[in-house]
């Protein structure tokens, strides 16, 4: 649902700005929706002008979905500067509210039929043409339409920029899809009036030559018959001149540099000059407004105190010890150094850890206002740094949009997802934020649209992302990363217990009812309906909770008491979302359990290995990413190299294929740490042993059977507890991470550390087959007692084509091969 403006005699086209004047209730109140959330509102026109209050079936079907960019509220009423993107169709609306919302989807244009660029040509002529005869548009305008080679962007600028036209054919060309279908309807309409403007003329002229020779010539100089038309002109003139005034007091009581000031005034000189009603000035008023509205030397106070940030940082977190450490020894450096300066901070972690709200805490902290803008899919440059003002529809870049919303030009700036940008052919959008980061430049930040240099060195920029992975190193470079790991359960618990469930019971207005949640609901949350490291999902489902909480309230009055129980909770949120993956029930032959590093915390990676009779083939299925396949590489290197010692034949790789799986469709699985996984797997599946299934392991392999360290160790170790793991593999290079994870968590699992593959086997094997292994020759063992069907354990050389039939009579993943 979107809140949606109803224009009356007014159509609003994709990728135009407009500024409208807002006058109904409804309609400021949607405004005001919309600037509370993200700015996005639909605008719709209405059938019939005359209707104030329009239903469902007042509003034409297809509009567009813009961007509330910026609210003017002038003695004359209030005017919204919007941008249109997109076409749409409404759904459904809803005029009940105090605005009206609607459900709506975005139209797919159709592409042009055929070369365009004829009718494309045609337009641009016909407009130039038009522009020539019609005094109210300014020349310049088809210097800015002129650069428009996409068709459909051209027909919607164009028709745009002709107001004159009868609303339906504007509606028309709103509702035509096919760019080429638009321009042609556009290039008749274009026509059309180029033949009213010209006969217009020739009127005129005949009429002032009438006029000429039936006055005196003393009286020909004086202003034309003026009818209502004339006097609505007035009006227009006078209003336009009270704007103007505005904007002059405004530029003399604005503190701003020296260049902006000499630039506002050139502009407003300019504005004088121009028709009130023309698109160009438009653009000039609302360049004026956004200089004016700029923050340039408006600061809040700000202070840093220690003591008193680190009551904050307490008072709105739970834990994180670590990290609030980090931040205030950052805190500490700015004191010394007074001036912001050095690395950025960067919050590292998934989702819902509580980067924004450390982020804003650090605002309180320190007295700064808080922005926040998302990165996420930001891909061209010009968000980050304006359009140039030649562009149609041409606005400031996003960093001095916030700036203008924190109205202070030394904010905590968040940047979130700064992982999340791309570049592609629209320029680099990390080379401008890099700009806007580095001190060296930042105090001369240039936005395109502005033109002008603006200071940023005041401003705290502080970034997030999920991983570092995406981020562009010379961005890297310039941050200070501190990462916050996802939480145990026991912290997710006292989260809820101390911050979201009381945060929840108050924003849904229940503070005065007895409702509660027990410990247990509690977990259940946390286990069943959500999956994730942070607890946003957590936080949500709460905030479900609560709501249903509030109904009853509203229903039953003061007499409301509920306790949340963990039976209750499918009552309020529907049956479980999740079951938690847990160790596999019993010990397999070819399968052994991985833990792998998911954006949601960790999880196990079940591994399965198969051995078929072959000739050396190594099959890997389950979208394995390339670091992936070269540890599988490694696993089976290391197996060759130890095949005596293992009891196998020496040449047994020639005689099998070898096929690894990682069955677990949703994890991405790429990075070295599987290594030791899968050799395990190899090694279970040629000997035909089964793995303890109660143990888990993570670790990189070398091709000689070194195991090496590994990234994730808490996430890891976290999802094992939760499986019910009992033993965890991990690397002896990693044992420092230990003091990272919880002394109650490392209370329920067994950590073994590993130095060697023939560490990982001795432990992950079962102990009676493997305690003999390596120290013993291999002949020594009785291999056919492990399993006689086993063709590739030689005790002696066996037959080969026995081989191949015993081989197929024992499917790999028979249970059945049991040791014992
Ligand atoms: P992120 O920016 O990392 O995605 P948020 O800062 O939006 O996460 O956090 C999501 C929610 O969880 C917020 O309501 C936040 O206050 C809460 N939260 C996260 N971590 C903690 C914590 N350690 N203590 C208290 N609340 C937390």
């Amino acid at each position: 649902m979107v809140p949606l403006i109803a224009l009356r005699g007014k159509v609003l086209f994709p990728d135009t700005v407009e500024t409208l004047p807002v006058g109904r209730e409804k309609s400021i109140r949607a405004l005001e929706e919309a600037l509370a959330g993200e700015g996005e509102i639909a605008l719709v026109t209405q059938r019939k002008a005359r209707v104030e209050s329009p239903g469902p079936g007042d509003l034409f079907d297809i509009g567009t979905i813009g961007e509330v960019l910026h609210v003017l509220r002038m003695d004359g009423g209030t005017r919204a500067l919007v941008q249109g993107h997109r076409r749409i169709r409404v759904l459904s609306l809803v005029a009940g509210g105090e605005f009206l919302r609607a459900e709506v989807e975005e139209i797919e244009e159709a592409p042009a039929a055929g070369d365009p660029s004829a009718i494309v040509r045609a337009v641009h002529a016909s407009f130039e043409a038009y522009v020539r005869l019609d005094a109210r548009i300014d020349s310049s305008v088809t210097a800015a339409v002129g650069g428009i080679e996409s068709p459909g962007r051209l027909a919607d600028a164009v028709a745009a920029r002709l107001e004159v036209l009868k609303l339906e054919d504007r509606q028309a060309l709103l509702e035509e899809l096919s760019a080429s279908a638009r321009l042609e309807r556009l290039n008749g309409l274009l026509q059309g009036e180029i033949a009213v403007l010209q006969e217009t003329r020739r009127i005129r002229a005949r009429v002032r030559r009438e006029i000429q020779r039936t006055q005196p010539p003393s009286e020909a100089g004086s202003p034309p018959p003026g009818g209502t038309q004339g006097s609505a002109r007035e009006a227009e003139k006078d209003e336009f001149k009270n704007e103007i005034a505005e904007l002059e007091e405004r530029t003399r009581q604005k503190k701003m540099s020296k260049e902006a000031l000499a630039k506002v005034q050139k502009e407003l000189r300019k504005l004088r000059m121009m028709s009130p009603m023309s698109a160009e000035a438009t653009v000039v008023r609302n360049y004026i407004d956004w200089v004016l509205s700029l923050p340039w030397d408006e600061k809040v106070e700000t202070h840093i105190d220690i003591e008193a940030a680190c009551t904050i940082l307490d008072a709105d977190h739970y834990g994180l010890e670590r990290v609030k450490e980090r931040i205030l020894e950052y805190l500490a450096v700015q004191v010394l150094v007074k001036k912001i300066r050095g690395p950025i901070l960067c919050f590292v972690g998934p989702p819902g850890v509580g980067k924004t709200s450390l982020a804003r805490s650090i605002a309180q902290a320190t007295g700064r206002r808080f922005v926040r803008l998302s990165l996420g899919g930001v891909r061209d440059e010009a968000e980050i740094r304006g359009h140039r003002r030649t562009y149609i529809g041409a606005l400031p870049g996003k960093i001095l949009q916030c700036l203008r919303k924190a109205g202070a030009n030394n904010p905590v700036f968040l940047l979130d997802e700064v992982d999340k940008m791309s570049a592609d052919f629209r320029g680099d959008p990390a080379a401008a934020l890099l700009e806007v980061l580095d001190p060296e430049q930042n105090s001369t930040f240039n936005d395109h649209y502005l033109d002008l240099d603006y200071d940023l060195s005041d401003v705290m920029f502080i970034t997030t992302a999920n991983t570092l992975h995406h981020i562009p190193i010379p961005l890297q470079d310039r941050m200070e990363v501190i990462a916050i790991a996802g939480y145990t359960e026991y912290e997710k618990l006292q989260i809820a217990r101390r911050y979201l469930v009381p945060k929840q019971i108050e924003q849904n207005g229940l503070v005065g009812y007895d409702v509660g949640f027990t410990d247990s609901s509690i977990r259940t949350l946390i286990h069943h309906y959500t999956k994730e490291a942070g607890v946003r999902g957590l936080e949500r489902e709460i905030a479900s909770i609560c709501r249903k909480c509030a109904r009853d309230a509203v229903r039953k009055g003061q007499l409301l008491r509920v306790r949340v129980t963990s039976r209750g909770v499918p009552r309020y949120l529907g049956v479980q979302k999740h079951r938690a993956r847990l160790k596999a029930d019993r010990p397999q032959i070819g399968s052994a359990s991985g833990l792998a590093v998911t954006s949601y915390g960790g999880d196990l990676l079940a591994t399965e290995v198969t051995v078929l009779p072959g000739r050396g083939k190594l099959i890997l299925t389950g979208k394995l990413g390339e670091v992936m396949q070269e540890s599988a590489q490694a696993a089976m290197s290391y197996v060759r190299s130890r095949a005596e010692a293992l009891g196998l034949e020496r040449e047994f790789h020639h005689k099998v294929d070898v096929h690894v799986h990682f069955p677990e469709g949703a994890i991405p699985k790429d990075g070295p740490s599987a290594g030791i996984t899968m050799a395990t797997a190899l090694v279970s599946a040629l000997l035909r042993v089964p793995v303890r299934n109660d143990v888990a392991m993570t670790g990189e392999i070398t091709l000689r059977g070194r195991v090496l360290a590994i990234g994730g160790l808490k996430e890891k170790i976290l999802a094992a507890v939760r499986a019910g793991i009992a033993t965890v593999l991990i690397p002896a290079d990693n044992q420092k991470d230990l003091k990272e994870i919880p002394r109650a968590v490392l209370r329920g699992v067994e950590i073994v550390p590993v130095e060697t593959m023939d560490d990982v086997l001795r432990a992950a094997l079962p102990s009676d087959v493997m305690a003999l292994l390596p120290s013993l020759p291999a002949e020594a063992l009785d291999w056919r007692r492990v399993d006689a069907a086993n063709p590739l354990a030689v005790a002696s050389p066996a037959d080969p084509a026995e081989t191949a039939d015993a081989a197929d009579a024992a499917p790999d993943d028979d249970p059945s091969g049991d040791v014992a």
